[in-house]
């Protein structure tokens, strides 16, 4: 970003702690036991055997202090929703010490040859098989909702057949990218890095594509660099070796777009918290700092560097009403009112916020037959606010708690960035 433009009076709130290394026992001691990480886990509130936010993150990490202590196996109960990490008065960090003990749990105590680890593995690496599917994306979204398959899938792996397999696309966004030539807008003083993830990239290229033309209809510059996947489903199951993997790629080639004076935009809030929170919690790479500090949610961007307001003045659109559901993940960045603030701004639109309640799926937690009823069960609330709201389409930055809203509504949903491209972007 150029010193020539200037920021918006909106500030983002800066929620990240300062923690000192990796070793994690000392944090613990900042804990004061007050008990606020467990009343605010989703999780704990309807499933009685899970100890809680305290007891997975500083309790365990007391013990290890013995080094005989064995981690409880109740850690991959955790949804990693992070929102014991964002209510801790005491700057705990929770998230941190619940992503390396799942590790450690994962690593040391789960068999390699169980179905869990095997069907985690899956899950996890979801980059992969939705590569695999994108090579015939409407076969493999035919046979993934297969009843057979999906039988089969819930015997043998433990994914629960109630879940509908999301639509891979025909042609993904970086197909799309590729076919048109890539970038239409040349601004050395306003460049961006597109960290599109997995999600938008294999089934809902629409999304990308509006970012893409909001960014452009604003005069930006866009980089599309090689990447991989955020980690956000590995953290959740474990997997810090794969996600390792992925971030060294993630950081060496958003590092060099930085270099080239861009900054890293996300439209998926569980891909930007990765990159600038997990990351430099969870991993020592080259560089790793430098991408966190240029990250940002693609709507935080504009709403810092934009003026806004006046790009929509007199926009008017001619969309349905919305039940809007702010993710786990944007609340932990402070960014949950940033999509119905910005909504108001556009004729012809209105939104409504379903509350504060989790979406209950948390990634691949919902994924998960072991969890599937509670994932539904911390999902009643939002379902119920999105019936009681005036409209019947959703909106959600997060395709996965979009999964979910569709899951226990049949909404359709859409993503503010779509709104956005509908109220400042003309047709094609
Ligand atoms: S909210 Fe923070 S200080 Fe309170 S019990 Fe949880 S970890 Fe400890
Ligand atoms: S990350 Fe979410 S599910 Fe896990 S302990 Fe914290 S609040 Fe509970």
């Amino acid at each position: 970003m150029s010193d020539s433009q200037q920021p918006s009076d909106f500030e983002p709130v800066d929620v990240f702690a300062e923690t000192d290394g990796m070793d994690l026992r000392p944090g613990s001691d900042d804990c004061y036991k007050c008990s606020t990480c467990d009343t605010n886990c989703p999780v704990a509130e309807v499933d009685d055997d899970f100890p809680g936010p305290k007891f997975q993150g500083p309790e365990q990490w007391r013990l290890k202090r013995k080094d005989d202590y064995d981690i409880d196996d109740s850690i991959t109960d955790c949804s990693n929703c992070l929102r014991c990490d964002t209510s801790c008065p005491s700057e705990v960090p929770l998230s941190q010490m619940h992503n390396t003990a799942r590790s450690q749990y994962v690593d040391n105590q789960m068999s390699k040859l169980s179905v869990e680890y095997i069907r985690n593995r899956i899950l996890s690496n979801y980059r992969t098989s939705a590569y695999l599917a994108s090579l015939f994306p409407r076969t493999a979204t035919f046979v993934m909702n297969f009843g057979p398959v999906r039988w089969v899938m819930e015997k043998g792996l433990g994914i629960p057949s109630e879940r509908d397999f999301p639509e891979f696309a025909t042609t993904t966004f970086r197909q799309w990218w590729k076919q048109r030539g890539g970038a239409q807008v040349q601004n050395p003083d306003k460049r961006v890095a597109y960290f599109h993830g997995c999600y938008s990239n294999y089934n809902t290229p629409e999304v990308a594509k509006a970012l893409v033309h909001v960014y452009e209809e604003l005069g930006y510059e866009i980089m599309v660099p090689e990447q991989k996947c955020s980690g956000t489903p590995m953290f959740a199951n474990g997997m810090l070796s794969d996600a390792r993997r992925h971030a060294e790629t993630n950081v060496e080639n958003l590092t060099a777009a930085i270099e080239d004076g861009a900054d890293i935009i996300a439209s998926c809030t569980s891909c930007s918290l990765a990159l600038r929170q997990e990351y430099p919690e969870l991993f020592d790479i080259d560089g790793i700092e430098d991408v966190s500090n240029h990250t940002y949610d693609a709507l935080e961007y504009l709403r810092i560097y934009e003026d806004l307001e006046a790009e929509l003045e007199g926009a008017e659109v001619d969309f349905p009403d919305l039940a809007y559901h702010a993710p786990c993940h944007s609340r932990n960045q402070g960014l949950d009112g940033q999509a119905l603030e910005l909504i108001e701004n556009i004729d012809g639109v209105m939104a409504e916020d379903v509350g504060d309640s989790c979406s209950g799926i948390s990634g691949t937690y919902g994924w998960k037959t072991e969890h599937y009823d509670v994932s539904m069960e911390i999902g009643e609330e939002m379902f119920e606010h999105m019936e009681h709201a005036e409209g019947d389409v959703g909106m959600t930055e997060c395709p996965t708690c979009a999964m979910q809203m569709e899951h226990g509504t049949g909404y359709e949903i859409k993503h503010p960035l779509e709104v956005l491209e509908a109220a400042l972007v003309s047709e094609e």
